[in-house]
């Protein structure tokens, strides 16, 4: 097997007594898309900022295609190197977005140079945006189209993964699949590989090859997306599944399993 284009080996990051991450390590093949899925709390975000190197973790390391994550680099050429290792797109991409920067000027920010206007009209060709949205602001968009945007920026870098913070969390369903199929189509043409955090296991099963469970700020379970979710082989996972809501469902009975486990 190929270098893995991220690993996170033995994360570690506490605040004050709560452990946030607590021995985190995983692999992220090239071209591949890893979900971590997981309560609210279990520490997902704090490992998504992490590996972004928005949070200095307290000890373990980031490693983008075999080389160690620098945690400070100095220049434009150093910070464009780290900016192609990872990206990441919100939850909310209107609290990332200037309400008063058009969508071209947002692509355009980071590394003008390398985004004229013929690789803006691609990139927002690229997320299924027409070229006429160059000229939009974001609250002329609706969420979905937000959503592209974000992505699209994300993407202008070409960078070597994308990490997706409950990316599609705030969309309505229709929009959300069709977000869903953008991510896989983009991931099929560039091979670019994604970090996929999300509470939601129906998302979980639609996007991603291989899946980590965390609870309490550690891996409690590891492997293929659709053999953790047929045959999960925790309690904790199998409760995880058993808490969507399905035909026959029983509220009462999860809360009780969640208090014996
Ligand atoms: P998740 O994304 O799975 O909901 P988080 O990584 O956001 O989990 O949070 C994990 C734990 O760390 C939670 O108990 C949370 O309250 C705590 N935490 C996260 N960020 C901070 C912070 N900046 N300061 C203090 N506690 C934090
Ligand atoms: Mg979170």
């Amino acid at each position: 097997m190929s270098e893995p284009a991220l690993q996170a080996v033995n994360l570690t990051r506490a605040y004050g007594a709560v452990r946030a991450v607590d021995g985190v390590s995983f692999a992220l093949a090239r071209g591949g898309s890893l979900g971590i899925v997981g309560e609210s709390g279990s520490g997902k975000t704090t490992t998504a900022r992490i590996v972004v190197g928005l949070e200095q973790a307290d000890s373990g390391e980031v490693v983008v295609d075999g080389r160690r994550r620098p945690t400070a680099v100095r220049g434009r050429a150093g910070r464009l190197a780290r900016a192609r290792e990872v990206q990441m797109a919100f939850q909310d991409p209107y609290l990332s977005l200037d309400p008063r920067t058009s969508v071209e000027s947002v692509l355009r920010l980071h590394f003008p140079d390398r985004n004229p206007a013929p690789r803006v009209r691609e990139l927002l060709g690229h997320v299924g945006l027409p070229a006429r949205a160059a000229d939009a602001r974001p609250g002329q968009l609706s969420g979905g189209q937000r959503q592209r945007v974000a992505i699209a920026r994300a993407l202008a870098v070409e960078p070597a993964v994308l990490v997706l913070d409950e990316a599609v969390a705030a969309l309505d369903v229709s929009v959300q699949a069709q977000i869903l199929n953008l991510l896989a189509d983009i991931r099929e043409q560039t091979r670019v590989s994604y970090l996929f955090i999300t509470h939601d296991l129906g998302v979980v099963r639609c996007v991603t090859d291989d899946v980590i469970v965390m609870r309490h700020g550690r891996v409690i379970e590891a492997g293929a997306t659709a053999d953790v979710l047929t045959a999960p082989q925790r309690p904790y996972t199998r409760l995880l599944l058993d808490s969507v809501p399905h035909p026959g469902w029983d509220p009462e009975q999860i809360a009780a399993a969640r208090r014996a486990l």
